[in-house]
């Protein structure tokens, strides 16, 4: 694997392949790799000759500067997991690499960037967009793959992707979960062992809420919802919702038929910031 922590040098080695007729596939990250992220590079393996693998902790991103802080970082052991995928190159630039000045651009995100995960992190989605194309303005790549996990954030990347013309196909990749159906995430480190073994309950409630929409309104459905999630865990539930996958409009009453349905879900449990969500037809 080749690491580079250069956007010139990364530049010239994606292009000598380019230029030799191969296809790249790119999988960004923020590091701490677990099994979701290497599904990614597996996938992005499969589809495409060239896999590239980006880790930045993105600074403008956080809306929090001790989350920030306090966020996971391990890159002997991500480079020990990417070797052994034999991915072919890893870039890893630093923050001066990525913003030798301020990111002034403002990026129209529409609705979909005002609700859920926005309202909770202020700026958060303005600094998604701004990493993610000065990434793909870096690598170029023919494919990039994005979590469901994160659905909010894949909605606007594909929005971006469509508002600005770039010819990249984004392929979405289903959540890994750990064997309790918590939703595999870097900040799960973080988690006591003794708390995480239950925060399984976030993705059994949204499991509930795809099982019993039938006979519930939305409103009922998310109120149990919270209710077990805080009866299980010492935590904040900041939001549980159901909105129409297509759009991210919220689904208010009754659930109509035949929609897609994503219920999504945040929980701050003992400081770390959990989301998960999932996506059924009614
Ligand atoms: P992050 O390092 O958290 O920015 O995540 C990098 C990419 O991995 C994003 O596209 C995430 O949606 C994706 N990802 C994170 N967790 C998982 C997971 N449990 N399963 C699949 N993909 C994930």
């Amino acid at each position: 694997m080749e690491i580079v922590t250069k956007i010139n040098e990364v530049k010239s080695l994606i292009n000598n392949h380019k230029s030799a007729g191969k296809s790249i596939g790119f999988v960004p990250t923020m590091g701490a790799l677990h099994a979701g992220h290497i599904s990614l590079v597996r996938k992005a393996k499969a589809e495409n000759d060239l896999c590239v693998v980006s880790i930045f902790v993105n600074p403008i991103q956080f809306n929090d500067k001790e989350d920030l802080k306090k966020y996971p970082r391990n890159f002997q052991k991500d480079l020990q997991l990417l070797e052994k995928e034999k991915c072919h190159i890893l870039f890893s630039p630093s923050e001066a690499e990525i913003y030798p000045e301020p990111d002034k651009r403002e990026f129209d995100l529409g609705k979909m960037a005002e609700i859920l995960e926005a309202k909770h992190r202020p700026g958060h989605f303005q600094g998604v967009a701004k990493v993610v194309t000065k990434f793909f303005d870096i690598v170029g790549p023919n494919r990039a793959y994005f979590g469901q996990k994160d659905f909010q954030q894949l909605a606007i990347v594909k929005k971006i992707t469509v508002d600005l013309g770039y010819d990249i196909e984004i392929v979405e990749c289903p959540t890994l979960r750990e064997n309790n159906g918590l939703a595999m995430s870097s900040r799960n480190e973080l988690l006591k062992e003794n708390i995480k073994k239950d925060c399984g309950v976030i993705y059994s409630s949204l499991i509930d809420i795809s099982k019993h929409y039938q006979f519930e309104t939305v409103e009922g459905l998310k109120a149990e919802a919270k209710e077990k999630i805080e009866s299980v865990l010492p935590c904040k539930v900041e939001y549980v919702e159901l909105v129409d996958s297509s759009n991210l409009s919220f689904i208010k009453g009754q659930i109509p038929k035949e929609t897609d349905i994503t219920a999504c879900a945040a929980v701050k449990v003992d400081k770390v910031r959990l989301i998960d969500n999932i996506q059924f037809i009614s």
